[in-house]
C-alpha cells in the first residue's frame, strides 16, 4: 500500500506529514507512525498468553477466545498521546495503518484463524456526530485490509449516550456501560467467531457489555483486539 505518485515527494516536501508521537517529518514509506516510534513503543504480546492481563479482566464473566493489544497504555506517555491522535484529532489514517500494522503482526501466531466477522465497538449516534468519524472501526478496517476478513457495523449498536458519566458513581457507571449496547439488528449468529475491535481496554466493561449483547443472539465464540491496554 506504499504510496509511488510522483507527486508525492513534491507533497511531503511542502506538507510534511509529522508522526503524531514524536513530530518528526515521516518519509514517504512510513505509514501511521514513524518507524522508530513504531518500534520504540512498548507492545503487550497478550495474545502469546492466554492467561494476560487483559483475558483475565474477562475470566468467570463471558468466554472470551483469544485477546490481543498492540501497546502498552501509559498515562501520561506515547502511546496515550498517539490513542488521542487517532480519537480526538481526526487521526483515523493512522487508526487504519496501526490495525493493519497489528493485524500483520499477528498472523503468523494464527491469531485470525476461525474469525469470520470484525465488530467494532459502536460510538453513540450523537457522539459520532460530534467526532465525525468511529475511531474504533477505522482500527478495524486496516484489520479487514490486511485479512481479509469481513467487517460489520450493523449488528452493534451504542444506544445511551455516557456523556455524563464521570459525575457519576462507580455502579451508575457500570450499570449505564452494560445496558448501553445492543445488538437487536444481529442475525442469529449460532457458530460465527466474532473480533470485537477496539482502541483502548482499560476495565473491560465496554467489550464486556458488547460482548454480552452479541452473546444473547447465539452464543457466537467472540475474541478482542485493541490498540492499547491500561493493564
Ligand atoms: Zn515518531
Amino acid at each position: 500500500m506504499k504510496r509511488l505518485h510522483p507527486l508525492d515527494d513534491l507533497l511531503d516536501l511542502f506538507f510534511p506529514r509529522l508522526c503524531p508521537v514524536c513530530l518528526r517529518a515521516m518519509n514517504r514509506d512510513e505509514r501511521g507512525l514513524c518507524t522508530g516510534c513504531l518500534h520504540r513503543l512498548p507492545r503487550t504480546g497478550y495474545h502469546l498468553d492466554p492467561l494476560s492481563p487483559m483475558a483475565q479482566l474477562f475470566l468467570g464473566k463471558i468466554p472470551i477466545e483469544r485477546c490481543a493489544a498492540f501497546f502498552h497504555f501509559t498515562t501520561p506517555g506515547d502511546v496515550r498521546q498517539l490513542i488521542h491522535h487517532i480519537k480526538y484529532h481526526g487521526g483515523k489514517r493512522c487508526g487504519l495503518v496501526l490495525g493493519e500494522i497489528f493485524a500483520r503482526e499477528l498472523q503468523p501466531h494464527r491469531f485470525f484463524d476461525g474469525i469470520d466477522t470484525l465488530v467494532p465497538v459502536p460510538l453513540h449516534p450523537a457522539k459520532l456526530r460530534r467526532r465525525g468519524y468511529n475511531q474504533s472501526e477505522w482500527i478495524a478496517r486496516g484489520v479487514a485490509h490486511a485479512t481479509g476478513i469481513e467487517l460489520c457495523t450493523r449488528w452493534l449498536q451504542h444506544t445511551r449516550d455516557s456523556r455524563s458519566q464521570t459525575r457519576k458513581g462507580i455502579y451508575d457507571r457500570w450499570l449505564d456501560t452494560h445496558s448501553a449496547y445492543d445488538a437487536r439488528l444481529a442475525p442469529d449468529l449460532t457458530g460465527r467467531h466474532i473480533l470485537l475491535v477496539d482502541d483502548v481496554v482499560t476495565t473491560g466493561a465496554t467489550l464486556l457489555a458488547c460482548a454480552q449483547a452479541l452473546h444473547a443472539h447465539g452464543e457466537p465464540r467472540i475474541s478482542c483486539l485493541t490498540l492499547a491496554a491500561a493493564q
